[in-house]
């Protein structure tokens, strides 16, 4: 066991680096110190605007007031992703944050909606989530009586300047210059300090590694490995370019998948972040600039940037002393914008587990085991969307439908397209609302469901039916449009 841990610093100033100090003074802040070091030459990614609805727990724990943070930020409300051209080209679905119909004892709704289809009840799955039907009418509203599931949609440089103000408040010291070395303890293998381009040196007892793809401490001195995932998730590129808004924001993100990958958009209050995320061995980074340039609407207001990225995560998320979050521990895959999501949890298993009185390898091997657990339900939810679709029609579709897939993957898709059940694994971000709301939108239709929807008669299904969905127009009817409802609720100044 190494000794007490008070000193904390933490490398790299983006969205991890941000989150993580606020996190750690405002929980614990009274028991240890934390620095930050951050370099304003290199920058952050820059990219990284959308979230899924655990983000809310994250503000409420550290007391971050919402309409503050949303106007700090420029922030839209988003109740989930619209997917366009997945399943085949001229289809889309909705993945809402949404519950859909209500549970029973024997399992989720959709087993009454398919012994439904059966009877000759015509209707879609997602006419009967609130969440969903409320993003179509593209309406929002924060009502006690009837509580849309949300997240939001927030300027990544704004966030973590948000965060910055908000960590230094509570005494996070800040450090900027380049880090050029990093030195270990001969012994232990432990990093020992951080010496920057200045010369000056930072040191500590425990290390955050929030560098981004560079992972300096978790990497390029602990050579801790990374477990490269491109034979299941093949897109190592994206291009990046925002947008003067031309339309009201919707609340939801758009995800429109194209011949080599998928093109995102992702729309705030002033403007409209856009990207293409492609495989680089089927499209050229001009085919992927003239592809976004074509396909988005608004005038540009920067540079497209082209960011690659290998898929895939590193292989243990905290080594030795140092811990990595955000970038520099992987990445899947911005789908379904589960990053974010991650480095917050990340943070939350730390402080859970944080070694105050000295390292312990078990404290250790508990933090690892629980983000596999995490990082394998991730990447099955977001293969899942490339593995299960009826598009064949280029290299890059011929490529995902013959690709391997892991085997907790293959099981869930046959367990659903034999008998329409869904069981989630540990560490599931998703729940089965999202897993099947996935599955059927990608055109998985089950062979089976379960028979509980034999309890009612034609009759009493169909009252049942309508009336969860009759609930669900009034509803909408009765929201505020979203950007009305912005406007008097977190209107950003600029
Ligand atoms: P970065 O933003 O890269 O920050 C790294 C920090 O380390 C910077 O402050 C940098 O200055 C510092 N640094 C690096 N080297 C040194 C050095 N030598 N000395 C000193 N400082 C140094 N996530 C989502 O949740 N939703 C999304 O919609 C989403 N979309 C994405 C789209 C793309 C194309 C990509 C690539 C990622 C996306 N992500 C998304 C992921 C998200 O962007 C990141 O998880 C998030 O921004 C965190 O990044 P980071 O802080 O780890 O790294």
């Amino acid at each position: 066991m190494s000794g007490k841990i008070q000193n904390v610093v933490i490398a790299g100033g983006g969205t991890a680096g941000w989150m993580a100090a606020a996190a750690l003074a405002k929980l614990i802040g009274k028991s240890i110190n934390v620095t930050l070091v951050e370099s304003d030459a290199i920058g952050t990614v820059g990219v990284g605007e959308a979230t899924i609805p655990p983000i809310k727990t994250f503000h409420k724990l550290l007391g971050i007031n919402e309409q503050e943070v949303m106007r700090a930020t420029h922030a839209t409300f988003k109740l989930g992703i619209k997917f366009e051209d997945w399943k085949q080209v001229n289809s889309d679905y909705i993945h809402s944050f949404g519950v859909t119909g209500k549970e029973c004892w024997a399992g989720e709704f959709h087993h009454f909606w398919l012994d439904s289809l059966n009877r000759g009840i015509d209707s879609k799955f997602g006419d009967y989530c609130f969440e969903l039907q409320a993003a179509k009418a593209g309406k929002f509203a924060l009502d006690q009586q009837a509580p849309l599931n949300f997240a939001y949609h927030l300027d990544a440089t704004l966030y973590a300047e948000y965060l910055k103000g908000f960590s230094q408040k509570l005494g996070v010291k800040r450090i900027e210059g380049k880090i050029s070395e990093v030195t270990k303890d001969s012994e232990t293998g432990n990093i020992a300090s951080l010496t920057l381009a200045s010369g000056e040196q930072v040191s500590g007892d425990l290390f955050i590694d929030c560098t981004g793809f560079a992972g300096l401490l978790i990497e390029q001195a602990l050579h801790t490995g990374y477990d490269d995932w491109s034979h299941w998730l093949p897109c190592d590129s994206a291009i990046a370019v925002q947008t003067k808004s031309i339309a009201p924001a919707v609340p939801y993100t758009r995800s429109i998948a194209h011949p080599s990958g998928w093109q995102w958009q992702i729309p705030l209050q002033n403007r409209v972040g856009n990207g293409l995320v492609y495989c680089s061995k089927y499209m050229s980074d001009d085919e992927a600039l003239d592809t976004l340039l074509t396909n988005i609407s608004g005038e540009t207001i920067t540079e497209p940037r082209v960011i690659k990225f290998k898929t895939g995560r590193r292989r243990k998320g905290w080594n030795k002393n140092c811990v990595a979050l955000g970038l520099s521990s992987g990445f899947i895959e911005p789908l379904e914008s589960t990053s974010i999501h991650l480095i917050m949890s990340g943070i939350i298993r730390l402080l859970r587990l944080f070694p105050f009185n000295g390292l312990e390898q078990s404290l250790i091997d508990e933090y690892n085991s629980k983000l596999d657990s995490e990082l394998n339900a991730v990447r099955d939810f977001i293969i899942l969307h490339y593995k299960v679709t009826n598009r064949d029609d280029s290299k890059f579709w011929q490529h995902c439908a013959s690709a391997e897939i892991p085997e907790s993957l293959q099981h869930k898709i046959q367990l659903f397209k034999e008998t329409g059940r869904v069981f989630l694994d540990d560490g599931d971000v998703f729940r089965v609302d999202s897993w099947t709301q996935v599955m059927f939108g990608q055109g998985l239709h089950p062979k089976q469901y379960h028979q509980i929807a034999n309890i009612m008669n034609d009759k009493e299904l169909n009252n049942f039916l309508s009336g969860l969905k009759n609930a669900i127009s009034t509803a909408v009817e009765r929201l505020p449009e979203h950007s009305e409802f912005l406007d008097k609720y977190c209107k950003s100044n600029s």
